[in-house]
């Protein structure tokens, strides 16, 4: 028999009344002869309540309970939909992550899935069971304890299951109805794509783009995992939504396929620091250990052997990243007059796999943020995105415009 996946994010399970009907959506593709295994997210709201509560309990909390507690949402909803599918005479299960067991790295609030061993969910399918609730986001750490795969990680549990058992297909049901060009919350423009590529989600999701976790789309490009995403909130045809695929399925596509952004981002600058060799080392390596995230880099010229480097990071590393720094320059490892940190910036990237083969994509994308007026602080590439930093009150602005410039409203 064949096995579908079908995953229920936050907004889908909100209420009794939604879990109620995202379990009519699993019945019926019950009653069409599958085995469902679903994939459950904590209700909306809940994981943020949890981690708010941490941060107000510890500040410098331990991340082994910072998981213990964040991972609790998920279990309710599992409990609860599973409830509500035997209401209806479909013979379901929850299982939490341990109890499969989903076996993950120790990285707590970050880890990854190292496997999934499919006997006792299968053993249960073979018993008549029809549907698996699996408790998402969560796993366990090879020393047993639970651990979180970070924001959004139902998503990839999703995609981990349906690898696992070489699922028919991997639907991400969600609040929008499927992906679009753009965030449709900011941009009243943005276009449903039917299909994107692996690549470009893979770029528009670590840009920012939340309705795919980044690691989801990794696992789902490397295992073939037919992968959907799709409202929970519309009646639904198996045409539905947006199907992520290789590239070679998509027949016409712009240059530019989509915009991302993000926008809680810092700009630090270590002002005057020794142009000498392992200068970057010893800098980078500091922020490393401390486990900031550090995106843009930027060295400026030297002039009579120093320079300013300057670098990006999430805003709620802002404090680890200086103590890291004053930490380092207290070592003696380096030296520098002064550290600027600017809380107010947001990045907004282009991505398209056009532009490996499209020059001028970054000279047409500078020429629309000017028209608006809007600094660029920070520019980095790579073959298939641009990415600038800029002041966050232009964000929204920003997107629209390059959007607007890209002709994303249209199809190719
Ligand atoms: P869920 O709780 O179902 O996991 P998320 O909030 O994590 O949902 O992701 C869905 C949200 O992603 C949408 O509500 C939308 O605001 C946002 N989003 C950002 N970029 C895009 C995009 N390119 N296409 C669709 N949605 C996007
Ligand atoms: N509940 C978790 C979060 O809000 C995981 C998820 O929904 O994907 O990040
Ligand atoms: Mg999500």
């Amino acid at each position: 028999m064949s096995v579908l996946v079908m995953k229920f994010g936050g907004t889908s399970v909100a209420t009794l009344d939604r879990i109620h009907r995202a379990a009519k959506r699993v019945a019926v593709e019950v009653a069409k002869g599958h085995e469902v295994i679903v994939i459950v997210s904590a209700m909306a709201g809940k994981t943020n309540e949890l981690v708010g509560w941490v941060g107000e309990t510890s500040p410098m909390y331990d991340a082994r309970e910072y998981d213990a507690v964040t991972s609790s949402g998920e279990n309710v909803t599992a409990g609860l939909m599973a409830l509500r599918l035997q209401e209806m005479d479909v013979p379901a299960r929850s299982w939490q992550g341990w109890q499969v067991p989903v076996q993950t790295t120790s990285a707590h609030g970050a880890a990854r899935i190292l496997d999934i061993p499919p006997e006792n969910i299968r053993a249960k399918f073979a018993e008549g069971m029809k549907v698996a609730v699996i408790a998402g986001f969560q796993g366990v750490s090879p020393e047993g304890r639970i651990t979180t795969l970070g924001r959004g990680g139902s998503d990839t549990t999703a995609v981990a299951f349906a690898a696992a058992f070489e699922a028919e297909r991997c639907d991400i049901y969600t609040d929008v109805d499927g992906i679009y060009t753009t965030d449709p919350r900011i941009c009243e423009k943005a276009r449903k794509l039917d299909r994107i590529a692996f690549e470009e989600m893979l770029e528009l999701a670590s840009l920012g783009a939340k309705v795919l976790q980044t690691r989801s789309v990794e696992l789902a490009m490397r295992y073939k995992v037919k992968l959907r995403v799709l409202s929970s909130f519309e009646e639904q045809s198996d045409e539905a939504g947006t199907l992520v695929c290789d590239e070679e399925e998509i027949m016409e596509s712009n240059v530019v396929a989509g915009v991302a952004y993000s926008r809680d981002e810092a700009k630090m600058t270590l002002i005057s620091v020794a142009d000498r060799p392992g200068i970057a080392s010893a800098i980078f390596g500091a922020l490393a250990d401390a486990g900031v995230n550090v995106d843009m880099i930027v060295q400026n010229i030297s002039e009579e052997g120093r320079t300013d480097m300057t670098f990006s990071c999430p805003n709620d590393q802002v404090m680890r990243a200086e103590k890291a720094v004053e930490a380092a320059r207290e070592r003696g490892d380096i030296r520098f007059n002064d550290l600027v940190t600017d809380t107010g910036v947001a990045k907004v990237s282009v991505v398209g796999i056009g532009m490996r083969s499209h020059t001028g994509v970054a000279a047409d994308m500078f020429k629309a943020l000017s028209a608006e007026g809007i600094n660029i602080k920070v520019i980095t590439t790579s073959e298939i995105k641009i990415s600038v930093l800029i002041d966050r009150k232009y964000m929204e602005l920003a997107v629209q415009a390059l959007h607007d410039a890209f002709g994303l409203d249209k199809a190719a």
